[in-house]
C-alpha cells in the first residue's frame, strides 16, 4: 500500500467512542502508515459523508449510533450477513463503491471464544435480553452456531415477540417476568439491553434458576464489572464480560482498510480498560 491509508468511525455524539484508541494502538503496534480519527456526523451529513468515501476520501471506517440503519441504504453494497441483522457498522470504500457489513456478529462470537472457549458446545437453549440493534446481531450468531432454541426477553414484550417471529422457528419472544420459568434449561444468559450501564440494574432477575454449568455475558461494558456480572460471579455461575465483544468487532474492519488481520492482546484490553469507568459496587 503507498498512500497513508484513513479511515473514521462516525457517530452523533461520538466524542466517548473507544475505536479510535483501539484502531490507533494497532496502527503503532504493526507500524502501519495510516489514520483513524472519530468524526462528529449529525443525520442530515450521512449521505455527503458516504458520498466522499465513496470518491476515495478514505479506506473505510465504522459506524455507530444513530447512523447503523440508516447507512444501510447509502451503500452500494450490503453483505447477507448485515442484511439480516439489519444494521451495518463497518463500510469498506472500493473502486468507487461503498461496501457495508456488520462486525457486531463477529465481536460476540470471537469474544466468547477466547474467553470460554467450548461455550457452544452442546448448547441447547440459550435467553438472550434485549430487542434493540446489538440483539439482532447476536441472534444471527447464536443461531448460526446451532443453539436449538432461543428465548429473547425485552422490556416491551411485543418488541421480542416481533422480533423472534422475524428471526425465525427457533426463537420465541417473552418478557423479562419469564426469565424464572426459562432460566432452569438456559445454558447461556446474554444481556443486549441497556440495562447494567453506569451500574442500572434489573429489578428481579433470579439467577439462582440458572443451571449451575450456565455462562453469563453482558454486552454492556462501562462498568466492566456490571451489576449483572457481579451477581453471577456471586451465584458462582462462569461469566464474560463485554469489552472484548468491542475489541473482536473492530478485528475484520482494520485488516480491510489496512491490510493487516490485527490481535486482540492483553495489552489492548488493557488500554482500552484502562479508560472505563470503575466497576459497580455492589
Ligand atoms: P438499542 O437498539 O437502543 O436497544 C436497547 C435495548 O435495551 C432495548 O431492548 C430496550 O428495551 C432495552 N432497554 C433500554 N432501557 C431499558 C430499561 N430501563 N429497562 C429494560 N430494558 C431497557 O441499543 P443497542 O444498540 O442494542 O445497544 C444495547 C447496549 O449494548 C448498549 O448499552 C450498547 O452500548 C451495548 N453494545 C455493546 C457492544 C459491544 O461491543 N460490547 C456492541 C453494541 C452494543 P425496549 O425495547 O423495551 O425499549
Amino acid at each position: 500500500m503507498s498512500a497513508t491509508r484513513k479511515a473514521f468511525v462516525i457517530g452523533h455524539p461520538i466524542a466517548h467512542s473507544r475505536s479510535p484508541l483501539i484502531h490507533g494502538t494497532w496502527l503503532k503496534a504493526y507500524g502501519i502508515d495510516g489514520s483513524y480519527e472519530a468524526i462528529d456526523v449529525a443525520p442530515g451529513e450521512l449521505p455527503e459523508f458516504v458520498a466522499a468515501l465513496r470518491a476515495g476520501a478514505f479506506a473505510g471506517g465504522n459506524v455507530t449510533i444513530p447512523h447503523k440503519e440508516a447507512v444501510f441504504a447509502l451503500c452500494d453494497d450490503v453483505d447477507p450477513l448485515a442484511r439480516r441483522i439489519g444494521a451495518v457498522n463497518t463500510l469498506v470504500a472500493n473502486d468507487g463503491r461503498v461496501w457495508g457489513t456488520n462486525t457486531d456478529y463477529l465481536g460476540f462470537l470471537g469474544n466468547l471464544d477466547q474467553e470460554a472457549s467450548g461455550w457452544d458446545d452442546g448448547l441447547d437453549e440459550a435467553i438472550v435480553i434485549g430487542a434493540g440493534g446489538a440483539a439482532r446481531a447476536i441472534l444471527v450468531a447464536l443461531a448460526e452456531r446451532g443453539v436449538n432454541h432461543i428465548a429473547v426477553l425485552n422490556r416491551t414484550a411485543d418488541k421480542a415477540a416481533a422480533l423472534a417471529r422475524e428471526m425465525g422457528p427457533q426463537f420465541s419472544g417473552h418478557s423479562l417476568a419469564e426469565f424464572a420459568a426459562l432460566a432452569p434449561r438456559a445454558g447461556l444468559l446474554v444481556n443486549t439491553s441497556s440495562i447494567g450501564m453506569h451500574g442500572t440494574r434489573f429489578d428481579d432477575l433470579p439467577l439462582a434458576g440458572l443451571p449451575k454449568t450456565a455462562l453469563v455475558t453482558d454486552i454492556v461494558y462501562t462498568p466492566l464489572l456490571t451489576p449483572l456480572l457481579a451477581e453471577a460471579r456471586e451465584a458462582g455461575l462462569r461469566s464474560v464480560d463485554g469489552l472484548g465483544m468491542l475489541l473482536h468487532q473492530a478485528v475484520p474492519g482494520f485488516e480491510a482498510w489496512f491490510g493487516r488481520r490485527p490481535e486482540v492482546t492483553p495489552m489492548l484490553r488493557a488500554a482500552v480498560e484502562a479508560t472505563l469507568e470503575p466497576s459497580s459496587e455492589h
